[in-house]
């Protein structure tokens, strides 16, 4: 387990000890653990295998040896046990947007509903009417939200479903298989119901597979024909299909494109009289053995389109999209990051280990941006916290020249648009990314009417998370994204691609649209933790579906011209 798992185990059974209301003050010392851990540098596993946990402020002796059970014996029983007395739909029904825990309390203990099907039947028989603390109003929002939440049953968030097609791979292949990842999950899609493999057949495979499958504990494999498929109550379903050494870049090809986009490539290669299909690649009725999909794009005269374009849009087959391809971002092209909070709001580490984690992962500058005071939810800086943030940077700024932090604020836009300090605040820093965090069911022309005024603001350097959606959780706001963009374009404010993996926002469906205008892109990991600097990898698949290209993407360039586009408009 890495520091991510255990500290959101210990926030689950934090989290379990609130809702049956148990000691607050063991509650709090996990949720305190959680912290801790997520707050250390090295693996907190390794401590706790070969040292002593305890001597991690913030751990005590009695989370101690709970650690020690859940990493040394493997041993998770405290866990199930609290899991099991929650409702059996709790973890679906605390997703329901303003359904907060107290609330979940009271429909369960005076009403008691356990899921959001519970829910849904008691909001349509009138059940909810006249509780205490639910409106009329509340309650039909709640509807929509919990059909919403019944719609979502089945998805998984990318990092999700990478890190466990990660772990089917890694485990696939110890067994000597040859193994692919295909489909959506090659594709990189921001959602996906199901990881699919391809896996080399060769003598003893099919017994390889079957006993790596059978092993996973907690899961139900079974067989059809010649793919296996492994469910696991709270991980992405699996299909592994078996190919034959000859069909498996056939078989990689039709399986890794969306339905349209092999539409199209179909299509193409009829005209050209090329066919291709899992088993294979003809011309003209001749069987071409192909070494590779370059091979296969070759024969449909096409340059290699890398697996997270495949979408089936028109731009992909136009003439001059090999132009386009060599220039797609890539992790290599990021110089600097920006939207990083610390610990002096909501963020889990001091600014000097984000800074440290920045370097350490190799990019020139970075750009701070904790929440502003409107946030009072998130630690939001004063105007004296700004100050003393500024004075900090400005050392370590002097301390290492080769490294830049730039000064910058995640300022609020309030529901009239403005941001929520004064310009001579906001003109001493380097950059200002303004987010809307509140009032997020205004109606479509005022939303609009919000975020553009707030574009038009001169200290506005770019918009935070554009259309403040949770995947799998919350629906974007009503906003005319097209007027958005197309004032972000004419003033130069760049839009954020938000890599957090539960927002990859900027939609990639939108990005040819803006950067078609002028617009420019900054892959924004808005981490919290050194770790979550790492979520830059999910926004840069995301930027290449959206075919960005490292000219339009603002952490391609180094500090200092950062730094004059961040801020063109005051200085
Ligand atoms: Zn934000
Ligand atoms: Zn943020």
């Amino acid at each position: 387990m890495d520091n991510a798992a255990l500290a959101e185990a210990l926030l689950t059974v934090a989290e379990a000890l609130d809702f049956l209301e148990e000691n607050p003050f063991k509650a709090k010392a996990y949720q305190k653990a959680a912290r801790s851990i997520m707050e250390m540098g090295a693996p907190a596993r390794d401590i706790i295998e070969h040292g002593d946990i305890t001597t991690v402020a913030g751990i005590g002796s009695s989370i101690g040896s709970v650690l020690k059970t859940w990493v040394v014996d493997r041993d998770f029983s405290l866990l199930t046990d609290l899991k099991a007395r929650l409702p059996h739909g709790y973890f679906e029904m605390i997703k329901v947007p303003g359904l907060g825990m107290k609330k979940l309390r009271t429909l369960h203990r005076e009403l008691g509903l356990s899921s959001v099907d519970d829910l849904l039947a008691a909001i349509d028989d009138g059940r909810l009417a006249g509780l205490k603390g639910f409106s009329d109003k509340g309650i039909a929002r709640m509807r929509r939200s919990v059909l919403d939440v019944i719609g979502y049953r089945g998805w998984y968030l990318l990092d999700a479903a990478w890190s466990w097609m990660e772990t089917m791979i890694e485990s696939l292949s110890d067994a000597g298989l040859s193994v692919l990842p295909t489909g959506v999950c090659r594709r990189g899609m921001e959602v996906i119901e199901g990881i699919e493999l391809l896996c080399l057949d060769r003598d003893g495979a099919h017994d390889a597979v079957q006993s790596c499958l059978g092993d996973v504990p907690g899961g139900r494999f079974s067989r059809d024909g010649s793919s296996y498929s492994l469910h696991h109550p709270e991980k992405t379903p699996v299909k592994v299909w078996m190919e034959a050494e000859e069909s498996l870049v056939p078989a990689l090809f039709v399986t890794t494109g969306s339905p349209s986009h092999l539409e199209q490539a179909l299509m193409l290669g009829e005209r050209r009289g090329v066919r291709v299909s899992r088993q294979g690649v003809s011309h003209s009725g001749t069987v071409i053995p192909v070494k590779d999909e370059a091979d296969i794009y070759a024969l449909l005269g096409m340059p290699y389109l890398p697996p997270e374009v495949r979408e089936g849009r028109d731009m992909e087959w136009k003439p001059g999209v090999d132009g386009m391809l060599g220039g797609l971002v890539t992790r290599g092209d990021l110089r600097g990051i920006l939207h990083v909070h610390t610990s002096m709001s909501d963020g889990h580490a001091p600014l000097k280990d984000m800074v440290r984690a920045a370097k350490d992962r190799g990019y020139c500058w970075i750009g701070i941006s904790d929440h502003s005071r409107n946030a009072y939810y998130a630690g939001g800086l004063s105007v004296k916290d700004l100050k003393r943030q500024g004075e900090e940077i400005d050392a370590l700024n002097r301390e290492d020249p080769g490294f830049t932090i730039l000064k910058g604020i995640e300022s609020d836009i309030l529901p009239d648009g403005s941001l929520d300090y004064p310009d001579n605040i906001l003109k001493q820093l380097d950059f200002v990314v303004a987010s809307v965090h509140s009032h997020m069911d205004m109606d479509r022309d005022a939303m609009t009417e919000r975020i553009v005024r707030a574009i038009r603001n001169p200290f506005t350097s770019m918009i935070g998370h554009p259309t403040g959606r949770l995947l799998l959780s919350r629906r974007p706001y009503e906003v005319d994204m097209d007027a958005v963009m197309e004032e972000a374009a004419r003033q130069g404010v760049s839009l954020e691609l938000n890599a957090h993996p539960m927002r990859l926002d900027l939609d990639w469906r939108l990005i040819p649209s803006f950067v078609s205008r002028g617009g420019r892109l900054a892959i924004n990991p808005d981490a919290h933790t050194p770790d979550g600097l790492d979520d830059v990898r999910y926004g840069i698949v995301i930027a290449r579906k959206g075919f960005l290209t490292s000219r339009a993407c603002i952490n391609c360039l180094d500090a200092r011209t950062a730094k004059e586009a961040l801020a063109a408009r005051w200085s």
